[in-house]
């Protein structure tokens, strides 16, 4: 059966699974033990485990209780009344950080703030000279945000490396472990994302320090405000050299409604989807909404409807719509079917009456999807049919470029090791082998999208209710937070 920490109160939770484990048989433990030497029970040489003593090798009070209250606490550190917004560097920002530099501290790390406001912890281990593993997420949210969309990765790994150091394990790692809170991903306050981890990657120009707010404040007024001497030299500083970092790993929530239809808690991503975001404009002839004939109008309105239905159809089909040729082969075309997302979220016309047959429409098209020639073959078909129902319908129609992001795809070996901890986080809660840890693809930008520019990097995903974020509806279970905080966990594990 899957992991028990469901979606529904009907199904069994973790616990319950947890304390059906004395009939688990001696093959089950040996080979629970090959996997886990580290959290190895005493009682584990006769096959049958203590369900007391199992329990505490989960730690539910530091990877769930523990985390769980300080997800809430930091959900409760917000600029606003009533509801949670944390931007950049805002009041609330620099409380939420400095208390997450507590619980760092707590667990036994290093810690210090850089002059981008990130804060850092980290252990060295046994070789502080070997490459470090990066854990982040980012401490800042939207606005009328959810708990979870960040903080769950920070905490987590906090959660997790508490553990080992309360075991006497924090200096054994044999990699320096550094977690990174990072101060800017959602891009709230300067429309520009990944402040934080795109200075750590050594991506972010000197020029972005020069955006400004609403209210005409720039970035680097904002650091300076809060006593962060930023200045060029500064922010090269902030820039992690390739050669002294191993790899980066971030545990975030799914914002999609996988893993909940599925039933587990934990996948594994694949790669950060690449985007596309195109403006149609769409001119016709406008006129009186009376007068005009249905055989004589040139109406752009009808002929906007056709191409977003078109949109639709190519995006759901898209095997149907694409040759493979030299535009897209076999598994270009097999990718896209299973990852293709297109949205038209926004729509104008001009000048917008009742009465009026439109003399311009306009709307955008958002169009992701993991493999960056599927998605350019996708673009160019869609261009292509768009024209020919623009001819058809005597209006014309152009197509800008808005934006253009790669796909990231997440490195195979991390999320070996990311997949195995998965695995061993759930087993070792139900009890139960489990089946296969899926493996998605995230739709939307994350940290690791900048930090793949420094070294590899491998995502988490953790089930949330309804697959909702970016609203305070949004929710992960207890027993979902104990899972990602025991697979950082198992994955530390590795490194011991
Ligand atoms: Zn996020």
């Amino acid at each position: 059966m899957p992991m028990a920490a469901a979606s529904t109160d009907s199904q069994p939770s973790a616990r319950q699974a947890f304390f059906r484990l004395p009939i688990i048989s001696v093959f089950l433990s040996c080979f629970m033990l090959s996997l886990f030497p580290s959290t190895a029970l005493a009682s584990s040489g006769v096959g049958v485990e203590d369900a007391e003593s199992r329990l505490k090798n989960l730690y539910p009070e530091i990877l769930r209780d523990e985390a769980v209250a300080r997800l809430h606490q930091l959900g409760g550190v917000s600029d606003a009344n009533g509801y949670l917004e944390r931007t950049f560097l805002s009041p609330a920002s620099v409380k939420a950080g400095n208390l997450i530099r507590e619980w760092m501290e707590d667990a036994g790390l290093r810690t210090w703030i850089d002059y981008l406001g990130n804060v850092h912890g980290r252990v060295e281990g046994r070789n502080a000279s070997a490459e470090a593993l990066l854990i982040g997420s980012h401490l800042d949210t939207v606005i009328d945000a959810g708990i979870f969309d960040g903080p769950l990765g920070i905490i987590s790994a906090i959660a997790a490396l508490k553990v080992l150091n309360s075991n006497g394990k924090l200096q054994t790692l044999r990699r320096p472990i550094e977690v990174i809170a990072f101060s800017d991903e959602e891009g709230v306050r300067f429309q520009s994302t990944f402040l934080g981890s795109a200075a750590v990657a050594g991506i972010l120009p000197a020029s972005a320090l020069h955006i400004s707010d609403k209210s005409g404040v720039t970035v680097e007024d904002v650091l300076k405000d809060n006593s962060l001497d930023i200045t060029k030299e500064n922010l090269l500083q902030v820039k992690y050299e390739p050669r002294s970092v191993w790899g980066y790993v971030e545990v975030h929530i799914e914002q999609g409604p996988v893993l909940e239809r599925i039933g587990l808690p934990l996948g594994v991503v694949k790669g950060i989807a690449g985007q596309t975001r195109l403006k149609v404009t769409v001119r016709g002839s406008q006129g009186h909404a009376g007068t005009v004939p249905m055989s004589m109008r040139q109406d752009p309105m009808a002929a906007a409807a056709e191409v977003i239905v078109l949109l639709e159809s190519l995006c759901k089909h898209p095997e149907s719509f694409l040759s493979y040729d030299g535009h897209c082969n076999s598994s270009s075309v097999e990718s896209l079917s299973s990852s293709l997302v297109c949205t038209v979220g926004e729509i104008a016309t001009w000048p917008s009456a009742s009465n009026v047959i439109p003399g311009q429409v306009t709307f955008t098209v958002d169009l992701r999807a993991i493999d960056d020639m599927g998605r350019e073959a996708v673009i160019y078909e869609f261009s292509n049919q768009m024209y020919q129902i623009c001819d058809r319908r005597s209006v014309s129609c152009t197509v800008e470029r808005k934006h253009d992001a790669n796909a990231v795809l997440c490195d195979s070996e991390l999320s070996k090791l990311l997949k195995s901890a998965a695995y061993s986080a759930v087993t070792r809660m139900t009890g139960e082998i489990q089946g296969d840890v899926p493996v998605l693809m995230s739709g939307a930008g994350h940290d690791a999208m900048a930090m793949s520019h420094l070294t590899k990097v491998g995502m988490l995903f953790v089930r949330c209710r309804g697959g909702i974020s970016h609203s305070p509806e949004e929710h992960v279970l207890d027993d979902d937070v104990w899972a990602s905080g025991l697979a950082v966990l198992s994955f530390l594990e590795i490194q011991l």
